[in-house]
């Protein structure tokens, strides 16, 4: 995901970008699965260079709540500074990055990794509405009722229904 830097100048220049989950050896321990890209532009404004971007990948992913697999694009907007001065690097808020003297390309390859990695839920979802499975049938709520609340309002009638069961 390299960027050619070499003829910047303060007129917005877009960079459009392209690689894989495979690529960004994002696969181990992501749920992403194919097409990363990057979109956006690219400046110079004194020695520094900044870079927005939306960075988004396709993941295949399984919902925590009901365990159905489900697809999704994750992305997000990224304002990444590039500057040669170090001092730079302490006062800055955002996301600012040393450039070599004479640097005339930047590979964004890791910071695009990165921003994938924190922009993924902690939990994931198929759905903010998603019913999850019963905690006594397994029924995936989303799909199918079941009627396991009825023996949760009285657990006697459970224990009841069991011997009668016993008894035959
Ligand atoms: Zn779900
Ligand atoms: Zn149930």
């Amino acid at each position: 995901m390299k960027i050619y830097i070499g003829d910047l100048d303060e007129v917005v220049r877009a960079v459009e970008l392209e690689s894989t989950s495979q690529t960004l050896d994002l696969e181990e321990y992501t749920p992403y699965r194919g097409k990363v890209t990057v979109h956006g532009g690219i400046n110079k404004i004194g020695r520094e260079v900044y870079l927005r971007v939306r960075v988004s990948g396709h993941a295949l992913a399984t919902c925590d709540r009901c365990l159905e697999p489900f697809e999704r694009t994750f992305a997000e907007d990224c304002l990444w500074i590039f500057t040669p001065e170090p001092e730079l690097l302490e006062q800055e808020q955002e996301d600012v990055y040393l450039l070599a003297p004479g640097q005339t390309e930047i590979d964004v390859a890791r910071e695009v990794r990165e921003a994938l990695i924190l922009m993924l839920p902690i939990k994931m979802l198929c759905s903010e509405e998603c019913k999850g499975l019963c905690p006594h049938c397994g029924a995936n709520l989303n799909y199918e009722t079941c009627t396991c609340h009825i023996e949760e309002i009285d657990p006697r009638w459970a224990k009841l229904a069991k011997f009668r069961g016993v008894q035959g």
